[in-house]
This record gives C-alpha cells, sequence and structure tokens, in this order.
C-alpha cells in the first residue's frame, strides 16, 4: 500500500515538473518574418509546464539594459506591449537568458527588431535597435550584446522596447525583473494554456 502511495507521487511529481519543449532548431518563414506567432513544440507535452528562474546564476540571467531607466511601462498608452527603457544612443542591449535568434530584422513600427526564442518557453524581443549585431539562427548567450538602442520605426528617442512572449502573447516584463532596481525575480513561473489563451504567473509556495 505505502509503495502504491509512493509511486502515485512520483508520477504526480513528474508531471509538475514538466518542462516547455520549444523548436529551437528550425523556424518557418513566418517565425522568421513575425513577433506574434505560436512556438511550435510548446505544449506538446501538456497544457502546463513550469519555468525555473529560482536557481539561475546571474551569469544566466540578465537586465537586458544594464543601468536602463523604465521611460514608459507596459499597457500604458492604450496597450503597449512592452516596457520602454532608456540609457543612450547606440548602447549594448543584451540577452536576457541564452536562446535562439528567431528574428532578426527591420519590422514595421518596431524598427530594427531581434527575437529570441529560450528553451525555458519564454520568448524576449528587442526593438528601436540602431542596430542587430546578430542574424536569425544564432545561438546567444545570456548577456551577449545582441544589438545598440536606437530610434527606428515608431520611436522618438533613443530607447529599448523590450517584450516578453509565451506563444506569441505579450506578458508584462516586470514578471522577470523589478523594473525600477532591475533585479531579475529568481522564481518559479507557471505557464498554462486554456484554449488560445496562455496564462503566465508566479508560483504560489504551497506544503504540496
Ligand atoms: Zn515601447
Amino acid at each position: 500500500m505505502r509503495n502504491i502511495i509512493l509511486l502515485g507521487m512520483g508520477l504526480c511529481g513528474m508531471l509538475w515538473m514538466r518542462a516547455a519543449e520549444p523548436e529551437m532548431n528550425h523556424f518557418s518563414e513566418m517565425e522568421r518574418n513575425h513577433i506574434r506567432v505560436a512556438t511550435p513544440g510548446l505544449f506538446s507535452d501538456g497544457n502546463r509546464f513550469e519555468i525555473h528562474l529560482e536557481n539561475l546564476p546571474d551569469s544566466a540571467f540578465w537586465f537586458p539594459l544594464q543601468g536602463g531607466k523604465l521611460i514608459s511601462a507596459y499597457g500604458t498608452r492604450g496597450g503597449h506591449t512592452g516596457s520602454d527603457i532608456k540609457t543612450c544612443a547606440n548602447d549594448t542591449i543584451r540577452a536576457v537568458f541564452d536562446g535562439v535568434v528567431r528574428m532578426a530584422k527591420r519590422y514595421a513600427a518596431y524598427g530594427n527588431v531581434v527575437v529570441l526564442r529560450h528553451s525555458n518557453g519564454l520568448e524576449t524581443i528587442y526593438s528601436h535597435n540602431s542596430k542587430n549585431l546578430v542574424k536569425v539562427g544564432d545561438r546567444v548567450k545570456a548577456g551577449q550584446g545582441i544589438a545598440l538602442t536606437g530610434r527606428t520605426g515608431r520611436a522618438t528617442t533613443e530607447h529599448l522596447h523590450f517584450e516578453v512572449r509565451v506563444n506569441g502573447q505579450h506578458f508584462n516584463p516586470k514578471i522577470l525583473f523589478d523594473m525600477q532596481t532591475r533585479e531579475p525575480l529568481k522564481r518559479t513561473l507557471v505557464c498554462t494554456k486554456s484554449g488560445s489563451r496562455v496564462k503566465l504567473t508566479p508560483k504560489t509556495t504551497t506544503n504540496k
């Protein structure tokens, strides 16, 4: 009886430990050319996965613009899809996590934009760049310089427009960082899919 209970707990534990399995090696025409696209394979193993950021060393989790000041928050001006962060012109924009470049091009109001896909299931977007330093398919390391700040696309000052997405859907970047102190928030995020919508929430601590 005891063994059966333990076995049950073991299986349950494995289910809760489920990770994202995004496609990291091949990008379709659509993925190479558009920001808002679904991530193939992301929910292939169920409708829920966890993103474990709690044990990442500082070298694996970077604020995208060192010393940057938040000048326009997510959700302002009638649905701003990212956070605007400013330092100065041609400053180095850094990859938040290790990842692969899914898109790097000029794209409408975004101007020069870089989209990174991460194996944890997140995508991060860096836009208005004066110059992109990477190309599609490049493997990048967390903290690596991937672009320089600019005002290409629809921008009135040099800054970084930074987005966080899952399966094409945007989320407030403050789910990853304290946007005032720039401190990475090292915790577990739970990602659940319901229909075509994705929910991304910090995991609440329980004794389960
Ligand atoms: Zn913006």
